[in-house]
């Protein structure tokens, strides 16, 4: 439902950076459903034609845009109390982790806003410990956590663990494209789990969760059991999606360790991550039972998650309506898909 400013007034006001990157758009799109008013922060600047695109079937929903920078602490001050913000949320790439700081002390000055969402959306990064690049990327997550800390914002911390969809070593925005139609590349033995959740229900959650008193300064995991896959039973579910098998190369660890020290940014920032969940099991290698932990299907327990299977179904209905899957199959499995790159840095 579209419910315009009027309709609104500013109770419960919401500003996202970042609504124009992938996990972004998720969380605004959640927010304009949930009825909030909703700001979006873009860059000063002309959009590109696809993310213009976005931009206008935002506003198209009610949303409101501003032009700034987030670590631009001024005009962040001067925003946030003008539109009375009441809930920050930031989804800036791996690449402007630190642009948070002047935000934090900007929230902080103006004291009005009741929660913010740092750019987290993925591990529990004082968990988790990848090997390099990843590293670094986790390092700037902890210096953002300890500066809101330091600041006393009332925080929520969304830990939601990977996006549904094949998880690509070398693609940062894997859901963007479809799994494999010509062979399954399986990391290590293939059997250590890890949870997947559609880019839609990570909006949805992180919206439920931005106001609820239950979060606040909590860390919110993502564990949906029925997303709990393992990446040989996700490769079962896409064979049945497709109608066929299709042939299993292993990764080694030791391949992925080197695709994460050849330090080709970001490519080996999603190897060394891959290398966290797939070999070591960082998704699943720890229970939440501690004071300032929460899991999103306990406080949520009659809400359901879209399913893995859901997810490659629409994928496969793309693939045949393309005719890549009878492609694929006529010349014996290889569709040439190969995983596109894109610019900025996962979980
Ligand atoms: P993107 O690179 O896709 O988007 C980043 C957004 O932030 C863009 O809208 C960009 O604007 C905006 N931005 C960057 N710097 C500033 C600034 N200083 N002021 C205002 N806006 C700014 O990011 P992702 O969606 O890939 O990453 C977001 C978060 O999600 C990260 O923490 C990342 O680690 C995580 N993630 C998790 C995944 C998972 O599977 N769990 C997968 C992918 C990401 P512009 O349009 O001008 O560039």
């Amino acid at each position: 439902m579209t419910v315009s400013r009027a309709q609104q007034g500013t109770k419960g006001s919401v500003l996202i950076a970042g609504a124009t990157g992938f996990m972004g758009r998720f969380v605004a799109e959640s927010s304009l459903e949930s009825g909030k008013p909703t700001y979006l922060l873009l860059r000063p600047g002309s959009l590109c034609p696809s993310k213009a695109k976005i931009v206008k079937s935002l506003q198209d929903k009610g949303a409101i845009v501003l032009q700034g920078l987030i670590n631009d602490r001024e005009l962040m001050q001067k925003m946030l109390k003008e539109h009375e913000i009441e809930a920050v949320i930031s989804a800036v790439g791996g690449g402007n982790l630190l642009d948070q700081l002047p935000l934090v002390e900007a929230i902080r000055a103006v004291g009005s806003v009741k929660r913010f969402l740092p750019s987290e959306f993925g591990h529990d990064v004082d968990r988790a410990d990848p090997v390099e690049p990843g590293l670094t990327m986790y390092n700037e997550k902890r210096i953002v956590r300890r500066s809101i800390k330091e600041s006393g914002v009332p925080y929520t911390y969304i830990c939601c663990n990977s996006i549904a969809s094949w998880p690509y070593y070398d693609n940062t925005h894997p859901s963007e494209v479809s799994p494999p139609l010509d062979r399954f590349q399986i990391y290590g033995d293939g059997s250590i789990k890890a949870y997947f959740v559609a880019g839609p229900d990570i909006g949805k959650f992180t919206m439920k969760a931005v106001d609820d008193p239950r979060t606040e300064n909590k860390i919110v995991h993502f564990r949906p059991s029925v997303n709990c896959l393992s990446i040989n039973e996700l490769a079962s579910v896409w064979e049945k999606k497709i109608g066929r098998t299709l042939p299993r190369v292993t990764v080694t660890e030791d391949d992925l360790l080197a695709a994460a020290a050849e330090n080709c940014i970001p490519q080996s920032i999603v190897a060394s991550l891959t290398h966290d969940i797939f070999i070591k099991g960082c998704q699943v290698d720890f229970s939440i039972d501690g004071p300032n932990e929460v899991e999103v299907t306990e406080l949520y327990p009659k809400e359901s998650f879209v399913t893995v299977d859901e997810c490659f179904e629409v994928f496969a209905v793309k693939a045949e309506d393309e005719g890549r899957t009878a492609v694929a199959a006529a010349v014996g499995g290889s569709d040439g898909l190969a995983a596109p790159k894109s610019n900025d840095a996962v979980v």
